[in-house]
């Protein structure tokens, strides 16, 4: 991990987001409390992490999609995550969603380590005109039982980009510095209830939304999910408590999806 030149993908802990170059390889560790039941599966989907465009589907921009798919796996031209030296790598496209994702079979780690780990690559830049087109997006990935259900789900941010170790120290810098002046702004406890209102950040309101169909709902209950874990990541005060949807509890408890990622090249 680093924050050097030369560096091809890099994590933030702080920012709990990756800054990799284009099509290059990060290595995301999985770590497990419990082993998972054979035949589970690790799967990646990337999602936009702003509200207003949630909705719509990751996929590579046009020129990148061109240029086509793996010629020695199997990922098809227009998904944006790819994994990298797995010939057992499944691209999906999801019939409802529309979502594309790629699974692969988890493997237990090595003996004397305590992660798996995966190469992903993501064939676009954050900045590609007509795909991601600058909107930051957030990788989920989701440990799943042999019938589908869900064991356990970690996300982080993906910004891909040309300096990933140069972005990241100038994002780090900038939460710092954003960080001391929310601060700074939040009313005292003595402040007037108008003053207060007026100073709420209009990202902690809280909102409910009707969903129909199960499946929807489940997708949409992944995204949320994403976003308030890197919200409270964030550093910003903890406002999810009692938000969670019922059906969370049947989640095993100790088989949480532990996840870092790490360079893949040191300074
Ligand atoms: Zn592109």
């Amino acid at each position: 991990m680093g924050t050097a030149k030369s560096v091809t993908c890099t994590y933030s802990p702080v920012l709990n987001k990756l800054f990799c170059r284009l099509a290059k390889p990060c290595p995301v560790q999985v770590r497990v409390g419990l082993p998972p039941p054979p035949g589970a599966l690790l799967r990646a989907l990337a999602v936009y992490k702003k509200p207003e465009h949630v909705a719509e589907v990751v996929r590579r921009c046009p020129h990148h999609e061109r240029a086509g798919g793996d010629p020695e796996g199997n990922a098809p031209a227009q998904h944006l995550i790819r994994v990298e030296g797995n010939p057992q790598a499944r691209y999906q496209d999801d019939e409802t969603t529309k979502r594309h994702s790629v699974a692969v079979p988890y493997e237990p780690p090595e003996v004397g380590s305590e992660c798996t780990t995966v190469l992903y690559n993501f064939m676009c830049n954050s900045s590609c005109m007509g795909g991601m087109n600058r909107r930051p997006i957030l990788t989920i990935l989701t440990l799943e039982g042999p019938g589908g259900h869900i064991l356990g789900r970690r996300c982080f941010e993906v910004r891909v980009c040309a300096c990933p170790g140069r972005d990241r120290r100038h994002e780090e810098e900038t939460q710092r510095k954003r960080g001391g002046a929310k601060r700074a702004l939040l009313p005292p406890d003595e402040a007037p209830e108008s003053s207060k209102k007026r100073l709420q950040d209009p990202e902690t309101e809280i909102f409910s939304l009707q969903v129909r169909g199960r499946k929807r709902f489940e997708m949409f209950r992944m995204v949320n999910e994403a976003l308030e874990r890197t919200y409270d990541r964030g550093g910003a005060p903890q406002k999810s408590k009692g938000r969670r949807p019922r059906g969370e509890g049947r989640v095993p408890r100790g088989k949480k999806l532990l996840l870092k990622a790490e360079s893949g090249e040191s300074d």
